[in-house]
C-alpha cells in the first residue's frame, strides 16, 4: 500500500519512469509533452499525472502507474502547471547535490516558482555578512549553520505554505545525503557535470581545490 509520500520514491514508479523515458525517445531525444522542447538532462525530466494523484487513488494502479496518465515533462513546466491550476499537491522536498560549480543554483533558479523555498548555504553566508560567496569567515560559521538547521527543521515539519523546497548542497558522501533525504522525506537530484567543466567555471584557486576534493570524495 502506497501513500502519496512514499509512492514517488517507490521502485515501481522509478522503474516505470525509466521505461517510459526509453520508450518515448524520438530520434534519440526526449521531448517535453507540455512545451514540445527537448529535455536535455536526466534530472530535468519529471513524470506528471494527468489525473492528479491523491491519497484516495494512489493505490489504483490504473491511475498511478498507467502510462496513459503520465506525461514526461520539464521540471519547470511541471511547476508551472501546478502553479497555474492552483492545485495543492503535497509539499515536495528536493535535495539538489553535485560538485561546486556544477550548476545546482542555476538549475534551481530556472525551475523554481515564487511559491518555492530554497535553502542555499552560500546565500545564508552572504545574507548575514559583508562577504561574498568566496569568503566565509570562521567566526560566523555557528550562526550560519544554526540558521540553516532552523530552516531544515521547518522543511522537515513542512511548516508554511510553500509548494516545493530545494536544498542545495554538495553532499559528496552517499551516507550523508541519503540520511538527510530520509530525515526530510526528500528526493535526491544529482546535478551531473564533468570535472573539467566545473573547473573551468571556478573563479579562483580555492574553488578549484573544492572541486578536486569533491570529485575525490564523491560516491555515486
Ligand atoms: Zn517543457
Ligand atoms: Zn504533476
Amino acid at each position: 500500500m502506497y501513500t502519496l509520500n512514499n509512492f514517488y520514491k517507490s521502485k515501481e514508479w522509478e522503474d516505470l519512469l525509466n521505461q517510459l523515458k526509453l520508450e518515448r525517445l524520438v530520434d534519440g531525444q526526449l521531448i517535453c509533452e507540455h512545451c514540445g522542447k527537448s529535455i536535455v538532462t536526466k534530472y530535468d525530466c519529471i513524470g506528471h499525472h494527468k489525473i492528479e494523484l491523491t491519497e484516495a487513488n494512489v493505490n489504483d494502479y490504473s491511475i498511478s502507474l498507467n502510462p496513459n496518465n503520465i506525461m514526461l515533462i520539464h521540471f519547470k513546466c511541471h511547476n508551472q502547471i501546478h502553479q497555474r491550476f492552483g492545485y495543492e499537491p503535497p509539499k515536495k522536498v528536493y535535495i539538489v547535490y553535485g560538485s561546486p560549480c556544477a550548476g545546482k543554483s542555476t538549475w534551481v533558479n530556472s525551475v523554481a516558482t515564487d511559491n518555492d523555498i530554497i535553502i542555499d548555504i552560500d546565500k545564508i553566508w552572504e545574507c548575514i555578512s559583508v562577504c561574498d560567496k568566496y569568503h566565509k569567515p570562521n567566526r560566523l560559521k555557528a550562526n550560519v549553520f544554526g540558521l540553516r538547521d532552523t530552516l531544515l527543521d521547518q522543511i522537515r515539519m513542512r511548516v508554511g505554505m510553500w509548494h516545493n523546497a530545494y536544498i542545495i548542497g554538495t553532499y559528496p558522501l552517499k551516507m550523508d545525503r541519503t540520511r538527510l533525504a530520509q530525515r526530510l522525506n526528500a528526493e535526491l537530484i544529482y546535478i551531473e557535470c564533468d570535472k573539467e567543466t566545473c573547473l573551468n567555471r571556478a573563479k579562483n584557486k580555492e574553488w578549484k581545490e573544492y572541486i578536486e576534493e569533491w570529485f575525490d570524495k564523491f560516491q555515486e
